[in-house]
């Protein structure tokens, strides 16, 4: 089943439901075979940029332009593009097993039987679903039932997968062995991926880049460790739990990770230059994390997060020094 994947360019791709645009101006090239994280918080958009790529909305009429494999396909109706799509609830028909769930579209386009048997079987092989054939969906598990929902996509060999928060119905660990399965999957078929989540950690888990998505516009499309180390505006170093302070210079951005909790007494650091001074708020002490949050002298707050175990906590009210190497800092001077 491994093919040379598709690559999909889209470019300057705006849409919306009629008043505004939810979508501004789009742009973004996909490499055949990549795993694309669509990252942002609620209403932001993503929902709707897979499907307009899907051909399940319109994009505004003249603005821009979606390739796959260098094809336009801005024309082309949804079942001719070539596009599968797997939404939150794995929405399958109660009233047809598992195999002909999974066998639907292909009976659709009038497979022989046979053949339609073998794909399925093959399906649910990629999911790890055999002998699962004969259930009725109300016979399945939530995690069981989304990988029916899968083999539903991939039996369809499509060239573009789109995932749209697939996993957030269901609990953390399933999620995980999810991730890892759709990851496994998508990687042997060489198979271009798109999948929307609202959470950073499953996007930088999962992605080859991701592609943070703040307000209808591409605010960053890098890979993920960009995100942690060169954030390229305050919004998406906000997103990625920068902690941002106001100076009269701009705006400083923290890494909480790197910043050090020191007493007042402690010896400086000599790779700070310009450490900061407070008192700590609060400690929430999770053994092998301790956050802390710390009003600086300046008013304001921010947060701080050390590796644990600690012989001793510090304790609310105390006075703190905070250190930080170069690396855990960002300066946003433009306005
Ligand atoms: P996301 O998936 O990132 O949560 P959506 O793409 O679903 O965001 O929605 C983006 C914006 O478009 C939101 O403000 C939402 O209210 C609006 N929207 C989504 N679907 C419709 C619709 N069918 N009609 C009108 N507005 C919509
Ligand atoms: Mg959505």
């Amino acid at each position: 089943m491994m093919r040379e994947g598709t690559s999909v360019t889209i470019e300057g791709v705006t849409a919306g439901y009629g008043r505004g645009h939810v979508l501004e101006s789009i742009s973004l090239s996909i490499e055949p075979g990549e795993m694309i994280c669509l990252l942002g918080p609620s209403g932001c958009g993503k929902s709707t940029l897979l499907r307009v790529l899907a051909g399940l909305h319109p994009q505004e009429p003249g603005a821009g332009e979606i390739r796959l494999s260098g094809r336009i396909v801005n024309q082309l109706p949804a079942e001719l593009r070539r596009t599968a799509m797997v939404f939150q609830r794995p929405q399958l028909f109660p009233w047809l097993s598992v195999a002909g769930n999974i066998g639907f579209g292909l009976k659709m386009q009038k497979l022989p039987p046979d053949l339609i048997r073998q794909k399925v079987e093959e399906a649910l092989h990629l999911v790890q679903l055999e002998g699962y054939a004969a259930r009725r969906p109300d016979e399945l598990s939530g995690g069981q039932a989304q990988r029916v929902a899968l083999a539903r996509a991939l039996v369809t060999t499509p060239d573009l997968l789109l995932l749209d928060e697939p996993f957030s119905a269901l609990d953390e660990n399933l999620r995980g062995e999810m991730r890892h399965l759709v990851r496994q999957l998508q990687r042997e078929l060489h198979l271009t991926t798109i999948f929307v989540t609202h959470d950073q950690t499953e996007a930088a888990i999962l992605a080859d880049r991701i592609a943070l998505l703040l307000d209808g516009r591409l605010a960053q499309f890098d890979p993920p460790r960009q995100f942690f180390t060169a954030p390229n505006s305050r919004e998406v170093a906000r997103f990625f739990g920068w902690q941002l302070l106001e100076r009269p210079d701009g705006t400083l951005a923290l890494r909480p990770e790197l910043i050090r909790l020191r007493l007042p007494s402690d010896s400086p650091d000599p790779l700070c230059q310009d450490p900061l001074h407070g008192s700590i708020l609060t400690v929430t002490d999770l053994g092998l994390r301790i956050t802390s949050v710390v009003q600086l002298d300046t008013g304001q707050l921010i947060e701080v997060a050390e590796d644990g175990p600690r012989p001793v906590s510090p304790m609310p009210g105390s006075r703190v020094r905070l250190d930080y190497p170069p690396q855990a800092i960002v300066h946003f001077t433009e306005p």
